[in-house]
């Protein structure tokens, strides 16, 4: 099956071939237990049985695709997210469909929601989120060489593989960009100015939202968070950004956060030299791994 995730040689080129012209079914798997529940369906644990490769099937209904106008959505995710080939981004390996139902074949991420994590951690120590953040600007520089923006990087769009290393699994709201855009899209919390103020925009969202993460790693809140809609709205066109006594957080790290909340997008730090920033060279562990117990 098509979950060898390197190719080793002319045979496993030859079988790659192979495997992008099966036609999958569900017959080809064991569905073990459920992982967890989407918008749209249920994603569960799987087997592959020829294989014996443990994927995570995503079922989704053509009927709730339909009623909320999303298949056009479902199909540029699918388009974009088969081809990308990076550690720090959750492979689709492939998906079938029947007459109720889409099937999307993921790669399992064992460790599940990095957004669980932060609820039950609170927030992340300096080592753990410079870590997560040095290897979501890796993927981000992968997926901007291959002309995607993502332009929805949150907490919920992240998943931890057996490793402990980041996932980005997600691409909803991505697009395939050689013009600058317009759309509004993603959650207002993690949006830049330009996208709030439904002005142009490109590439430079995701530096932006990299830094709200970054934020949200160190505090456990995202910076702009208010009650009101507006007042997030408001706080962003702004750049109102405010660091708190509690936790303690380094100014160097503070220093990194502000050089990507920056209003005007090409002024942002690009992020190869967000890869540089001593803060990062100092704290991220180089496997890009965040393992427990360890003085990371
Ligand atoms: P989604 O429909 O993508 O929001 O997925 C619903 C839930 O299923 C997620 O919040 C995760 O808990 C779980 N899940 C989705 N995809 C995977 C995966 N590839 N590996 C492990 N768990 C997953």
């Amino acid at each position: 099956m098509a979950v060898a995730t390197e190719s080793r040689g002319s045979e496993d080129r030859a079988s790659a071939h192979a495997n992008q012209e099966k036609r999958w079914v569900l017959s080809d798997f064991e569905v073990g237990k459920p992982l967890g529940r989407g918008k749209f369906g249920h994603v569960y644990l799987a087997r592959e049985k020829r294989s014996s490769e443990i994927v995570a099937l995503k079922v989704l209904f053509k009927s709730q695709l339909k009623q909320s106008q999303v298949e056009h959505q479902l199909r540029r995710e699918v388009e974009i997210q088969s081809h990308l080939r990076h550690p720090n981004i959750l492979r689709l390996y492939g998906y079938f469909y029947d007459q109720t139902r889409v099937y999307l074949i993921l790669e399992y991420a064992a460790k599940g929601e990095l957004y669980k994590e932060l609820t039950r951690c609170k927030h992340f120590s300096e080592r753990r989120t410079a870590t997560y953040v040095a290897s979501l600007a890796r993927a981000l520089i992968y997926l901007h060489g291959k002309h995607v923006i993502h332009r929805d990087i949150k907490p919920e769009n992240l998943l931890v593989g057996v490793q402990g290393e980041i996932k980005i699994a997600d691409f909803g709201w991505s697009v395939h960009t050689f013009n600058r855009r317009r759309t509004m899209c993603g959650t207002l919390d993690y949006l830049p100015p330009e996208m709030v103020e439904k002005a142009e925009h490109d590439y430079h969202v995701d530096i932006w939202s990299l830094g709200v993460l970054c934020y949200e790693f160190l505090y456990g809140v995202p910076p702009f968070e208010a009650k009101e809609h507006s007042e997030t709205y408001r706080r962003i066109v702004k750049v109102d950004l405010k660091f708190p006594l509690k936790p303690f957080v380094s100014p160097a790290a503070k220093d990194l956060i502000s050089q990507m909340l920056v209003k005007s997008s090409a002024q942002r730090l690009p992020l190869h030299k967000v890869l540089e920033h001593p803060w990062i060279v100092q704290n991220a562990d180089p496997s890009g791994v965040y393992r427990e117990g360890r003085s990371v």
